[in-house]
Formats: structure tokens, sequence, C-alpha cells
């Protein structure tokens, strides 16, 4: 989605029927945490291709990208980050299930939340996050209770078709063997699995 929409909810609002689906409309204002620089989610999306949802709160909207294979807690590996239209604060609390022809149909399941720190720096001077994401390179430490320390976004391709690189950086929470996603699937709010808050919406 582009950047530069100029409501920058307009496009979160466009895509969904609120008499349809229990996602939060956006009305609601912004409700950050205050936690570091503010807040983040990652969101297991069960939709029609599985993904999990990284997003992180940036000038009162939550910055948002599909990565396909969720994150790792190895730095080696590079995890697909596909941007996504932003979405609203209190999207960071939502779990259930979007009805099947709704955009985005599926079970969300919130995997990960807490605060993150902006470590962007640019030479000797820090980065804001809105401009290192224009410059397509932001850095942050996550506050989380599945993932914690330094992790990197960076764009490697631009326009239509815009793509991301998700990375963990060395040091704190870096660890080759760990694999959360795989072995950590339970909601950190509910502690439900996928097929709990579906059975639970029905
Ligand atoms: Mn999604």
């Amino acid at each position: 989605m582009s950047a530069t929409t100029r409501h920058p909810l307009t496009e979160y609002q466009r895509r969904r029927h609120f008499d349809r689906t229990t996602e939060p409309s956006g009305q609601g204002g912004p409700r950050g945490r205050g936690a570091g620089d503010g807040l983040f989610v990652i969101q297991h999306h069960a939709a029609s291709t599985d993904h999990y949802d990284f997003r992180l709160e940036v000038d009162g909207v939550l910055k948002s990208w599909a990565v396909p294979k969720g994150p790792s807690t190895d730095p080696r590996d590079r995890r697909l980050a596909v941007p996504t239209e932003d979405h609203p604060l209190d999207y960071a609390e939502f779990e259930g299930t979007i009805p099947a022809g709704e955009y985005g149909g599926g079970t969300v399941l919130v995997w990960d939340t807490g605060g993150y720190t902006n470590t962007t720096r640019r030479g000797d001077a820090a980065v804001s996050m809105a401009d290192g994401l224009a410059r397509g390179h932001v850095t942050f430490a996550l506050d989380g209770a599945k993932l914690t320390g330094g992790y990197a976004l960076t764009r490697f391709r631009g326009g239509d078709h815009e793509a991301w690189l998700l990375v963990k950086q060395d040091g704190e929470g870096a660890d080759a063997r760990r694999n959360p996603v795989s072995t950590q699937t339970e909601s950190v709010l509910s502690g439900r699995d996928l097929d709990e808050i579906a059975a639970d919406a029905r």
C-alpha cells in the first residue's frame, strides 16, 4: 500500500464492512501503550494464505507488513515482509475470525506484543521511524513476550510490488536454535490457539 494515502486509515476502512467483521473500525481514537517508543504486535493470520502480520506503532497508526514465514530469532534468516495498509492502534488487541468472503477472511491470533524502542541511526544522528521508513531502513528493539532485542526492516524493492526484509540483529534475543513460530503458537493475550479462537467465534 502507498505510504502517501491522505488519511492513514482510509485504505483500511475502504477494504472492510464493519457490519460484517468484528475488527475495530479505527474510529475509537488512538490508544498507544507508552512503552518505549510505541507498541508492536505480531498477529498470526490464518487467511487463504497463512502469514504473520507485523505491526509497529508510528505516528498514531500501526504500520504493517505481511510476513509469510513469520519472524525468526536467527540473524542468518531473512524474512520477506510485504507492506499492507496502516491499521488503527486498537487492532493490536484484535483476535477473532473475519468472515469468509470479507477482506482478510480467516482467524487472527495475537502471537506477540509489547513495546519497542527505535534504534535507527544515520551516521551519528538518530532517525525517526517515519523518516527511516520513508528512506527504507529502520532498526528497533522489541520488548515482547516471545521476541526481544534488535530487528531490522529494510526495503529491497520499491514501486507497485514493494517488498522488505525482516532480519534479527545479533545480541539480545538472537538464538539460531529457537523457532518460536513453531514452538510457541499460542496467543500471548488469551493463551488460545487458532482452533480455539475460531471455535469461540462460532
Ligand atoms: Mn493479514
